[in-house]
């Protein structure tokens, strides 16, 4: 049965360096979790801890009311999927799956059942004789999925299961995932440096940075609202500008706007902006000067480069639209930001001031 999992004031050091600091964590039952971070973060050491691979130096993680620290991996009821799908090479399909069932003493009949009906949710029923060899990336990832929840696991933990297969199937298999984990309402802690897909298949997100959990939320929340620069610059893109702020006037190159903040703040900041948050026009209107460096065309929208004086560059996507014109390099326009979505960081970037 799915549980909650828990993770409490966690550490975990390698010798003297600090791989996981102090991470506390509740995941709900049936939530799709991700740990999202740059590579060496320590998203794979954490799931480690949860599966029973690595030692937890201090603090506590639970499968609901129960305590594992002390739990042995293969005592734990935890369902893995690895990056290299990590299936036995000399077993057929249905052998690999049927696995975790036999080992765990269940009748032929009951195994039977239940591989049956887990080879029908992955839609790989006909090729349960077949040997992995003779299987696809796509399919054999489908048979890892397979194995790891036929056994009902607590949790399901799943490290970079799609980065080895090609983009397109790599896209495909994320609803094929989410909705059999929907289905089945399983707690599922999902590991990927890949925010796109964070964002696409979470229920909640914890970015994380150098073993510590920077923000943990939904993807909305993640996107437009990061709790700080590295939020900010890590999930989809944003260009940053230095400010500065005295009560709620935001000053930009010598132009000032008021914006809505959390707290009275005086002194230097970050201005954060998604291409979308801004908007240009090619005659004067208030807003702060600028230049068309370059345009790249993509399709149904345009991004421009547009360098506001200095080294300060400032990125906008503009959709096609009638009677909108489109801009060359070197043409003279003026940008407006939306003052309820962009993001203000102080100087530092370690804290949102909205
Ligand atoms: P990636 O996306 O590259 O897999 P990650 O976020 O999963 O990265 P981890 O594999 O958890 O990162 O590693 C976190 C840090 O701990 C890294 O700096 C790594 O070098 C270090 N580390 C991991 N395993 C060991 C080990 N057995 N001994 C020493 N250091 C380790």
């Amino acid at each position: 049965m799915s549980q909650p999992l828990f993770i409490e004031e966690v550490t975990k050091r390698y010798g003297d360096f600090t791989a996981i600091d102090r991470v506390s964590i509740s995941i709900d039952k049936g939530e799709f979790f991700t740990l999202l971070g740059p590579s060496g973060c320590g998203k794979t050491t954490l799931l480690r801890m949860i599966a029973g691979f690595n030692s937890i130096e201090a603090g506590t993680i639970r499968f609901g009311q129960t305590v594992i620290n002390s739990i042995p991996a293969y005592k734990r009821n935890a369902g893995m999927v690895f990056q290299n799908y990590a299936i036995f090479p000399h077993l057929s399909v249905y052998d690999n799956v049927a696995y975790g069932l036999k080992a765990r003493g269940y009748s032929k009949a009951e195994i039977e059942k239940d591989v049956e009906e887990v080879l029908g949710l992955v839609k790989m029923s006909e090729y349960k004789d077949r040997q992995p060899s003779q299987l696809s990336g796509g399919q054999q990832q489908r048979i890892a999925l397979a194995r790891a929840i036929v056994i009902k696991p607590d949790v399901l933990l799943m490290d970079e299961p799609l980065s080895n297969l090609d983009a397109k199937l790599r896209i495909e298999m994320r609803s094929v995932i989410k909705k059999i984990q929907q289905n089945l309402n399983i707690t599922t802690v999902y590991v990927t440096h890949d925010q796109e897909e964070a964002l696409a298949m979470s229920d909640r997100i914890a970015v994380m940075n150098l073993g510590t959990v920077q923000q943990i939320g939904t993807p909305l929340q993640i996107y437009t609202r990061p709790q700080n620069s590295f939020v900010s610059n890590f999930i989809g893109i944003s260009s940053f500008l230095s400010c500065s702020v005295a009560g709620n006037t935001v000053s930009l190159l010598g132009h000032a706007f008021d914006m809505k903040l959390a707290r009275a703040y005086t002194g230097n900041a970050v201005l954060a902006v998604r291409p979308e948050e801004a908007t240009l026009k090619t005659i004067e209107n208030g807003g702060v000067a600028g230049r068309v460096q370059f345009a790249t065309f993509l399709g149904d929208f345009i991004n421009y480069e547009i360098e506001l004086g200095g080294d300060c560059v400032l990125q906008v996507n503009e959709y096609l639209k009638e009677g909108l014109p489109i801009k060359k390099t070197g043409d003279k326009v003026w940008v407006t930001f939306d003052r309820k979505s962009v993001n203000l960081f102080t100087a530092d970037g370690k804290e949102s001031l909205v």
